[in-house]
């Protein structure tokens, strides 16, 4: 670009090509980077028809101009890309991630690491993901420092630290994470020590999980939510129950990290939900795909999981899906009923036209270590499970996610964001598993170097 010039600069001398289409350096020696990527079918996001034979303009890491080919205007001598055959469609967006803490098959705090959160985002990227929000189990002021940074990888949101009882917020090694409150004062200097640190959204887990732990008390979680929004902080909640979650929004919760599993919703839910139209869900379907999936899935012999997953971690994802002859039979009936609540509650709130975002609960205790993937067979499973259209499934994980996030040149190909999309081999449209079907991947509109990071992780994966 214009080294040490102004932005004024660079952006005039984009102005200037733009309209006399000259090729013409004009600032310095460099002209600005332009890349047309042309004849792709693209899918922008927006929910609209395809553009068959698309051309993009990407000048930089923005995107300038997207439309038929030849109805686009591109500077002369711009950097021409053929996509002829393909589709791209945004990259994704997944609102419910656990950072840090695993590392192939280990899961600890000792993971939890500045290298390790970079490789995290970078395996996010591999799969086309843009944008990761970590939702509550973050450690020290670690993560706002890789936020800051300028980095290759998935965009890093953070909820930083949660909130629950004491010793009963997050789960296995995330544990210790979280603020244990058990008063209300304290609970809003927490909140007020948390809003230092400028968080991207608040977690609260009230759930006891099934008797063991103390569930958060509505008095406290009351306290935080009013805190958090003195701050102009929103607040998201794990929760399992029906109950808490009217409760929560009558005190004015933000957004729900899971869905209702312990019953149907009902019309009085429905009502909350419409009364509040900004209120947003993660469904972490993929959480829950041990209780989904009956069998093993077709994805698990997926060849591109060997370029993301040493053989060791594939080994025990397909064992996890395999029915375990030892669980408890109780245990396993259980988790079975939330997975198929959770179902019949994300098909219900989607078609009551609750906004409904793409989270996974990648990292944590039942999400595992295969970031990026989880985030590609939530889509798949919100199609084969729980019956949206391939279309809607991928608007929910782009345009929806990127607005209950705020990421507001994220979500959508089009002018003026910015130039992160997915090159696939096959129309997802006419197949949601397509979206793995990765050819390449756009990030600020650098070409995430897949191969290589295959390479590294075929190593030590
Ligand atoms: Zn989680």
């Amino acid at each position: 670009m214009c080294g040490p010039k102004s932005m004024r600069s660079f952006l005039a001398a984009v102005a200037i090509l733009a309209l006399t289409a000259s090729a013409a350096p004009v600032c310095g020696q460099t002209p600005p980077n332009v890349t047309v990527f042309e004849g792709a079918r693209v899918i922008t996001g927006d929910g609209s028809a395809p553009i068959e034979d698309a051309a993009i303009v990407v000048s930089g890491n923005r995107i300038t101009a997207v439309g038929r080919r030849g109805e686009v205007a591109a500077p002369d001598g711009a950097a021409r890309v053929d996509l002829k055959g393909k589709t791209v469609m945004p990259a994704l967006i997944d609102a419910h991630v656990h950072m840090g803490y695993r590392r192939g098959t280990s899961f600890t705090a000792d993971n939890y690491t500045r290298e390790n959160l970079l490789d995290m985002l970078d395996r996010y990227a591999w799969y086309g993901v843009a944008a990761i929000l970590e939702t509550g189990t973050g450690r020290g002021d670690l993560p706002y420092q890789v936020r800051a940074e300028a980095r290759t990888g998935a965009r890093y949101l953070t909820a930083g630290s949660g909130f629950g009882m004491p010793n009963a917020g997050p789960g296995g090694a995330m544990r210790d994470s979280a603020y244990g409150v058990t008063e209300e004062e304290q609970a809003r200097k927490d909140v007020q020590e948390l809003a230092a640190h400028k968080p991207d959204m608040v977690k609260i887990w009230v759930d006891d999980r099934n008797g063991t732990v103390e569930k958060l008390k509505p008095n406290l979680y009351r306290a935080i939510i009013d805190e958090a929004h003195k701050h102009s902080l929103r607040v998201m909640a794990h929760i399992t129950e029906l109950a808490d979650a009217k409760d929560l929004l009558r005190a004015g919760l933000d957004g729900f990290a899971h869905m209702v599993r312990d019953h149907d919703v009902d019309d009085e839910f429905l009502a909350l939900v419409k009364a509040r139209p900004n209120v947003f869900f993660t469904e972490t379907l993929w959480g829950e795909r041990r209780a989904i999936f009956a069998a093993k899935p077709a994805w698990v012999d997926d060849p591109a999981l060997r370029g993301a997953f040493s053989a060791e971690s594939i080994a025990q994802l397909a064992e996890q899906l395999s029915p375990d002859p030892k669980a408890n039979a109780q245990a396993v009936q259980r988790a079975r009923d939330m997975a198929a609540t959770n179902l019949r509650n994300t098909a219900r709130l989607y078609a009551a036209g609750a906004r409904i975002g793409l989270g996974t609960d990648t990292g944590g205790v039942s999400g595992g270590q295969f970031f990026g993937l989880g985030t590609h067979v939530e889509l798949e499973l919100l199609v084969t499970e729980v019956g949206l259209t391939p279309m809607q499934a991928l608007v929910i994980g782009t345009r929806t996610s990127a607005e209950i996030l705020g990421l507001s040149d994220l979500g959508a190909i089009a002018a003026g964001k910015s130039a992160d999309f997915i090159v696939l081999d096959a129309n997802p449209l006419d197949d949601i598993a397509n979206t793995r079907r990765i050819n390449r991947v756009y990030l600020r509109g650098e070409r995430i170097p897949r191969a290589a990071l295959s390479a590294k992780w075929n190593a030590k994966g």
